[in-house]
């Protein structure tokens, strides 16, 4: 079974581009079904209120049966404080599997760390090119799955993506995925280097095209088994323990919130607080 872990869906209220604005998903589905595509981890556009994007994104999630992962949007800052509540809701009501944060929000914190682990979700964490911080993230929380998208880098920085390939090749558990990944020595070289249970497709649907990011795995040459890893079962394996498991609130939340790291956390101390 083919998966497409990433994939956007619902509607912002940005409007500086498609990112915040609006990612429609009836073409999406067409070009999916029509690549072989059967299941997509869907999570929202970029907003300024993450408990309403969830929300759309389970609604569709939830018109689908049987089509869709969601993964639970999180804003570091601004949802600080409420994040176990957010995504106690996206695991407990809308079925949810995993966190997606994004560096463009701001940086990623101790607090989603910790709730992630009390869940036992994996986190997509789109760093846009800060590489050092994923050997940090890997250490201190070495049972929480990391899938760094793009190489680390949507934006191509070569230098990045790069220096990205060593701490994903040595911590076991950083992923990433291909999404939107132009410079295709540095997938052959992650491949290659960090092994494809390390890799996941995923296209950054509905702004991609499916079916092209599809391809550029399909001529990675991989073993048949190699190219299941990759299109579909690195990710199940990442986001089954969520499915199999319901914790106990109380004692994520003790786990989760209790925990005293977020006060050590300088850059959250609230003078030096940016986005
Ligand atoms: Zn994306």
């Amino acid at each position: 079974m083919i998966i497409d872990a990433h994939c956007h869906a619902g509607r912002g209220d940005g409007f500086t581009g498609p990112w915040d604005t609006a990612a429609p998903l009836a073409r999406y589905l067409a070009r999916a079904r029509h690549a072989g595509i059967a299941r997509s981890v869907l999570f929202s556009v970029f907003h300024s209120d993450y408990a309403a994007a969830n929300r759309q994104v389970a609604r569709i999630v939830a018109a689908h049966p049987g089509r869709f992962f969601g993964f639970a949007f999180i804003h570091p800052i601004r949802d600080r404080g409420r994040v176990f509540d957010l995504v106690s809701t996206a695991v407990s009501q809308y079925g949810f599997c995993g966190i997606k944060v994004h560096r463009y929000d701001a940086r990623i914190t101790r607090e989603i760390c910790a709730v992630a682990r009390a869940f036992r979700l994996p986190v997509l964490y789109d760093v846009m090119g800060e590489v050092p911080v994923v050997e940090l993230l890997a250490t201190e929380y070495p049972d929480v799955p990391f899938i760094i998208p793009h190489l680390g880098s949507f934006a191509d920085d070569w230098r990045a993506q790069t220096a990205f390939i060593a701490p994903l090749a040595r911590y076991a558990n950083v992923y990433t995925d291909t999404a939107g990944v132009r410079r295709y020595d540095l997938l052959v070289r992650a491949v290659h280097d960090a092994g494809p249970e390390k890799i996941i497709f995923g296209s950054d649907g509905p702004w991609l095209h499916p079916g092209v990011e599809l391809a550029k795995v399909q001529m990675l040459g991989l073993s048949p088994r190699d190219e299941r890893l990759v299109l579909g079962e690195n990710i199940l394996r990442l986001i089954s323990p969520a499915e199999a498991s319901s914790p106990s609130p109380r004692t994520a939340r003790r786990s989760a919130v209790g925990a005293p790291e977020p006060s050590i956390d300088p850059w959250l101390a609230p003078s030096t607080v940016t986005a």
